[in-house]
C-alpha cells in the first residue's frame, strides 16, 4: 500500500517568489510549488495537499496558526499516514515545539520542513528538503507501521526531534540543530534512522488535540548590568503567568539581594518562572554554583536541558490546558513528549511517553 501523505503549506521561503517590482520575496500560490517540483510525481507516495488561505512568512505565526495546523492534522488523521508541513524557518522550532504538546498521543509522522532559498531558485535547498520530508513521512518499520511517530524537523542532513530543535543559522543550508538530543535520522545516500532515539507511545489512548494556548508568558534574558527597575517592571507585566528566564551558564544569575527578592516576590505572586540556560548545549544545574542556588531557592524551577522554544510553548500549552500554577510547575519538571532529559525515571510525566 502506497503511503498517503498530506502536505500542509503554511508559507515561508520554500514557497516564495520574487516580486518583480519591489524585489522582495512574497508567498505565492501553492499550485506553483507543485509545478516547480515535478519529481514529486516519481515518489511512491499518494500526495494530498492543502494550504493556508493566506500563506505567511513564519515571523507572523501566532497560536491561532498552530491551531489551524493542528485542526488540519486532526481532520485528516484517520485518512492519512503522515503529514509534511511546509513552514518558514524563522519560527519553525516554536511551531514544532507547540505542535508536539498540542498533538497528544500522536502515532503518525508530522514532519516540518522549509528552505533557505525559494523552491524556484536554481540553487534551492527546498526541493531536496521537501522530497526527503515526504520519504521520511512515508517510511515504515518492519511491522509496516510509520517509522516516525512524532513531530520532527527535516532540514538538510538531519531529521531532528521538533521540540529539541533550534534555528542556528540565517545563512547556512544546515540551519537547524538539536544540541541536547541526537538526530532522529541522518540523511546521506540513504535515510539512516536512529531507531533508539525515536519516540514510541505506550498507550492505547486515542489521538487528541489540545487546542488551549495561553499567551500570558514571556522571556527575561539576563545580562551583566541588568537593572532592578527593569527586572521589577518585567515581573509586574499585567496578566503575566509564566516567564522563561534565560540565565548564564549552568543556570546562574546575579547574587544581588534585590534580584533574589524580585524573583521571590514574582513566585509568591503566582508567576511560574523557569530557568533555561543561555548556552545552546547542556542543562541548567542551579545547585552547582552559589550564583544559581539563590535562584532555585527563590522558587524558580529548573527547565533542565529544554530549548527556550520548548520551554515557552510548554508554558503556553500547560496554562492553556487550564492548569493552576502549581500544576504547571509540576509538569514543567517532567518530560511530556521527549522535550527534556529527565534523569530520574520517577520524575517522568504521568503521560505515557518514552
Ligand atoms: N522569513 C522566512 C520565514 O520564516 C524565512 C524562511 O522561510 O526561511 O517565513
Amino acid at each position: 500500500m502506497r503511503p498517503s501523505i498530506m502536505i500542509i503549506y503554511t508559507g515561508g521561503t520554500i514557497g516564495m517568489i520574487e516580486n518583480p517590482e519591489t524585489g522582495a520575496l512574497e508567498p505565492f500560490d501553492f499550485d506553483h510549488l507543485l509545478e516547480n517540483v515535478p519529481k514529486l510525481r516519481l515518489l511512491d507516495i499518494d500526495i494530498q495537499t492543502m494550504e493556508f488561505e493566506n500563506p505567511i512568512d513564519s515571523s507572523s505565526m501566532t497560536p491561532s496558526h498552530w491551531q489551524e495546523i493542528a485542526k488540519a492534522v486532526e481532520e485528516n488523521y484517520d485518512k492519512c499516514d503522515g503529514f509534511v508541513i511546509l513552514h518558514g524557518t524563522d519560527t519553525m522550532a516554536y511551531t514544532a515545539s507547540a505542535l508536539s504538546f498540542m498533538l497528544e498521543n500522536l502515532d503518525k509522522p508530522v514532519i516540518i520542513t522549509g528552505s533557505q532559498l525559494p523552491i524556484g531558485d536554481v540553487r534551492t535547498d527546498g526541493e531536496e528538503n521537501l522530497i526527503t520530508a515526504l520519504q521520511v513521512a512515508g517510511a515504515r518499520d518492519a511491522d509496516g507501521r510509520p517509522m516516525v511517530r512524532e513531530v520532527a524537523i527535516l532540514f538538510e542532513d538531519f531529521l531532528l526531534r521538533g521540540n529539541r530543535s533550534t534555528k542556528h543559522s540565517s545563512d547556512n543550508f544546515a540551519a537547524f540543530s538539536s544540541n541536547n538530543y541526537p538526530p532522529l535520522a541522518e540523511i546521506g545516500l540513504g535515510i539512516h534512522f536512529n531507531t533508539d532515539q525515536l519516540r514510541r507511545l505506550h498507550t492505547e489512548e486515542p489521538f487528541k488535540v489540545n487546542y488551549g494556548i495561553d499567551t500570558n508568558v514571556m522571556y527575561i534574558d539576563l545580562f551583566p548590568g541588568i537593572q532592578e527597575g527593569v527586572v521589577r517592571h518585567l515581573f509586574s507585566t499585567p496578566g503575566i503567568r509564566g516567564i522563561v528566564m534565560k540565565t548564564f551558564g549552568a543556570g546562574n544569575g546575579p547574587n544581588d539581594p534585590w534580584f533574589i527578592d524580585a524573583l521571590r516576590e514574582a513566585v509568591a505572586n503566582g508567576i511560574v518562572v523557569v530557568n533555561i540556560s543561555q548556552c545552546s548545549n547542556g542543562s541548567v544545574m542551579p545547585e552547582r554554583y552559589t550564583a544559581g542556588l539563590g535562584i532555585s531557592k527563590s522558587g524558580v524551577i529548573s527547565g533542565g536541558d529544554m530549548t527556550s522554544e520548548a520551554a515557552i510553548t510548554k508554558l503556553m500549552h500547560l496554562f492553556g490546558c487550564g492548569m493552576s500554577a502549581e500544576e504547571v510547575k509540576n509538569d514543567m519538571r517532567r518530560s511530556i513528549c521527549g522535550e527534556m532529559t529527565v534523569a530520574d525515571i520517577s520524575a517522568q510525566t504521568h503521560l505515557p511517553f518514552s
